[in-house]
């Protein structure tokens, strides 16, 4: 769904921006804008800003920024078109949903339920299904749990489903673009392969994966491609009710994979997900956080699985969300513990958790020698990472404690040594930001003074063409603002998205925030395109002078000389300005 450029102006015309971020955030004006405390980031002084004329934040800390759309995005856990759902309601503003796109949507789920429902059939009734029915028994799954995850079978014939789909009235156009078929026309992208539904956070089938049963298949699972509807990064495999089981628990359990959500379900653990083959990602993270205050990780016990838990406990921390970690006993995965010693064995071996900390600090020992200096230091770095994506102090201080203990060393040198760790990374980055900054030439600073100021814009690209500017960064702003202004779209959320370099979004974010472009902006901007345009006169005339030098003809050498003396008038008007 597209929301026009005049419907986000409406919105943030008619909302008081100060108002709807004090719901968040308190702020304070200090020095004509709008201070607080960062709620991206943890800090005692307020770094963070409201510029209201604009709808735009900005964290001179953390360096976060966007529109008013982004904060609430952020805030509420939302997706840009919820947000901006959200804050219609609110501003009294009535979004046009396009009538195509709620149709499609409809035909959409509708295709996808009816399939499902087909290769469910199948599976249970079809003679080539066997085999994945006793692929299924043979892993410990029963019926039960077929029924409630809609598991169903792909038959190996690659035109069938396009031909019953379009017997059901489904337009070819619209079957190409579903998902279900490959490049070829009407070609199955699932064949003889056991079929996973994945359900979206509202319990509606939106995608498949889809196990193969033959060993010489590859690859062994198969996942849905990307559509409108279905977005890998922000769905996980659950059953279709698995977002108020979760609600209910205030928790979750992720596993690896598919097989391992449905071995727990059937031992009793039904807030049970897996991401979809690949690693969990923040945006699933988010949404999970939405229903549950803490978290339960099962992943496989070899080398692959500890650096996923990692990565995800660090996940969850950076969104303030607590995790534990399950060790599993009898097997490497549910999956397996459910086939070789049922689901009793299963449940029993869920009870078993340890702390993230607690996690990670095994993890350290199994690498170094915690006796020598050397392992110790190791040790410290391993844990680092778990430490810096803490989002509070105290839990901080409290583990660093732990781990002084745990390594029989002095608290302080544990804490002075995991400064020293973090301190070196945080200057890198500043001082990374900093050359950037401090890169910025004249013309990049002449394009963000435009930028803060759009309102300069249309006199700007009268004298000043993209091909005037030198500084590449400079010239994906002026492109960014031409777009902009030739959709006709005024927004700061529209340029923010015509910017696809998160370091330039930033850098406006801080510019605008920073106020340096406010004072006199006429007389800076009539600056910079002086400049630009003197510099481009120049070099024109230096051109001009090396084809004299080598001009033979008379009318040539004419020519030329009449060109050059209107650029000296020109360069002349210039300087007299
Ligand atoms: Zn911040």
């Amino acid at each position: 769904m597209r929301i026009p450029d005049h419907i986000l102006g409406q919105i943030t015309d008619r909302l008081d921006m100060q108002a709807v971020v004090s719901e968040y955030v308190h702020l304070e004006k200090k020095g004509g804008r709008l201070w607080g405390l960062c709620p991206f980031h943890s800090e005692k002084t307020p770094s963070f800003t409201v510029d209201p004329d604009k709808s735009v934040f900005y964290c001179f800390g953390c360096h976060k920024g966007g529109s008013l759309f982004t904060f609430i995005m952020e805030m509420e856990n939302l997706s840009f078109v919820e947000a901006v759902k959200l804050l219609a309601e609110k501003a009294g503003v009535q979004i046009e949903v396009e009538e195509g796109d709620s149709k499609r949507r409809e035909a959409y789920l509708e295709l996808y339920r009816r399939v499902s429902g087909t290769f469910g059939h199948l599976l249970l009734n079809h003679p080539e299904g066997a085999q994945a029915r006793s692929y299924l028994e043979k892993r410990g799954l029963e019926r039960e749990t077929w029924d409630a995850f809609k598991l169903g079978y792909a038959p190996g014939d690659r035109t069938w489903l396009f031909k019953f789909l379009k017997e059901k009235k489904f337009s070819d156009e619209f079957l190409k673009s579903c998902g279900l078929f490959s490049g070829r026309e009407g070609t199955a992208l699932f064949r003889g392969r056991i079929v996973f539904p994945i359900h979206n956070h509202r319990g509606e089938v939106v995608a498949f994966g889809a196990r193969t049963l033959r060993t010489d298949m590859q690859p062994k699972y198969l996942n849905s491609p990307e559509t409108e509807w279905f977005r890998k990064r922000e769905i996980l495999y659950g059953a279709p009710e698995v977002y108020r089981e979760v609600r209910r628990e205030g928790s979750f359990v992720l596993v690896e994979g598919y097989l391992d959500v449905l071995a727990l379900w059937q031992a009793g653990v039904r807030h049970s997900l897996a991401p979809l083959g690949t690693a969990v990602t923040a945006d699933q993270i988010r949404r999970l956080k939405r229903y549950a205050s803490q978290g339960l990780l099962l992943f496989d016990s070899d080398d692959a699985g500890v650096r996923a838990a990692e990565r995800t406990i660090a996940l969850c921390e950076k969104q303030d969300l607590p995790t534990e970690v399950i060790r599993l006993q009898g097997g490497k995965d549910p999956a397996e513990i459910l086939e070789k010693v049922g689901s009793q064995a299963l449940q029993k071996s869920l009870e078993s958790t340890i702390s993230s900390f607690q996690f990670y600090l095994s993890t350290a020992h199994s690498k170094y020698d915690s006796r020598t200096p050397d392992g110790k230091r190791a040790v410290i770095r391993h844990i680092a990472s778990y430490l810096t994506s803490l989002d509070s102090e105290v839990k901080r201080e409290g583990y660093i404690r732990l781990l002084a203990e745990d390594l029989g060393v002095d608290f302080e040198s544990v804490r002075s040594d995991l400064l020293r760790g973090t301190e070196r990374s945080r200057i890198r980055d500043d001082s990374y930001r900093r050359s950037e900054v401090q890169g910025a030439s004249a013309d990049l600073f002449f394009i963000l003074a435009v930028a803060v100021n759009r309102e300069y814009f249309q006199e700007v690209r009268n004298t000043v063409a993209v091909d005037d500017l030198e500084d590449p960064r400079a010239r994906t702003y002026y492109v960014a603002l031409e777009e902009c202004y030739r959709q006709g779209e005024r927004s700061e959320e529209a340029l923010l998205r015509r910017l696809e370099d998160e370091a330039l979004r930033e850098l406006l974010l801080e510019k605008t925030a920073s106020g340096e472009f406010n004072l006199n902006p006429e007389r800076l901007i009539q600056d910079g395109v002086r400049q630009v345009r003197r510099r481009s006169l120049e070099k024109r005339r230096g051109f001009l002078i090396s084809a004299l030098a080598r001009a033979k003809e008379q009318d040539a050498v004419k020519e030329l000389l009449g060109e050059k003396m209107f650029l000296d008038e020109e360069l002349q008007k210039l300087s007299e300005r």
